[in-house]
């Protein structure tokens, strides 16, 4: 299997899998509780009650933790299998409560972010699925515009006159000489009408963390590669990105050996 670059050198996978298997604990622990309560004759809640809370908790509970399983035992084999996609669906339902536990234990959100992306991203590298060019959509926020260039580009991303002042004249090369779609967004909205409209089977995304994290549950299970856009001039503001990542990444989709082969994820 060849491989491709990560979110970050220092992304840690285990930031967001240890939360997740916090939530999973605090879920047990209201199980628990609610089972002393079913036992409890004096109980504020009926017997019936509880039993309907403790069966729902449990399925749930059970469900989360074989997705858990499942993307653990993905990551450390280094391999996929059928159902894994299913099982993940599952466990990104916990993704809110991860960030509010985060969140509890002053853990910064956007390191939360960046390791669910790489989870994310670790896992599209173990899946086989590489696709043909047209099914192939580049996402790229407005941010990445050169702030002074009067040329409006949201519309139609050709209409840039290839300065060079930003890089999204790198960026239409690297896009056209591959042959996959490129479209520059100002947010959300116009990111789902651009899915609408090419219906892609893979993107690559470059955006911050939030934008890439609630980008990839948006469109789950549509899979997304994100990668983390560079801000040295602050938020939203002429950021940049890793060109090179931008290119394995297309690559390692469309199977192109030359330059995949030679990159690690
Ligand atoms: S490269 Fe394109 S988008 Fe960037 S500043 Fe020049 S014309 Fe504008």
């Amino acid at each position: 299997m060849h491989e491709i670059a990560t979110v970050g050198g220092k992304t840690k996978k285990r930031t967001f899998l240890g939360l997740l298997l916090s939530a999973l604990i605090l879920i047990i622990i209201i199980i628990v509780y609610f089972l002393v309560i079913a036992g409890n004759p004096d109980a504020v809640f009926s017997r019936n009650v509880a039993m309907v809370l403790i069966t729902l908790a449990f399925f749930s509970t059970g469900l989360i933790l074989c997705g858990l399983c499942c993307i653990i035992f993905a990551i450390v084999k280094k391999r996929t299998f059928p159902g894994l996609a299913w099982f993940v669906g599952r466990t990104l339902y916990l993704y809110p409560f991860v960030l509010q536990i985060g969140r509890f234990l002053s853990i910064a959100q956007d390191k939360i972010q960046r390791s669910f992306i790489e989870v994310n991203n670790q896992l599209l590298c173990l899946n086989p699925l590489k696709t043909e060019a047209e099914k192939i959509l580049v996402l790229l926020p407005h941010c990445l515009q050169f702030d002074g260039c009067p040329v409006r580009i949201t519309k139609i991303v050709t209409n840039c006159k290839r300065c060079g002042k930003c890089q999204i004249a790198r960026l239409l090369e690297i896009t056209e000489s591959r042959g996959v779609h490129m479209v520059v967004v100002t947010g959300g909205t116009i990111a789902r009408r651009a899915v609408e409209r090419y219906k892609p089977k893979i993107i690559v995304a470059v955006a911050c963390e939030r934008d890439l994290s609630s980008g990839v549950l948006d469109t789950f299970p549509l899979p997304v590669f994100g990668i983390l856009n560079e801000r040295p001039n602050g938020p939203c503001f002429n950021t940049r990105v890793d060109l090179q990542k931008v290119e394995k990444a297309l690559d390692f989709f469309l199977n192109r050996e030359v330059v995949s082969k030679e990159v690690r994820c």
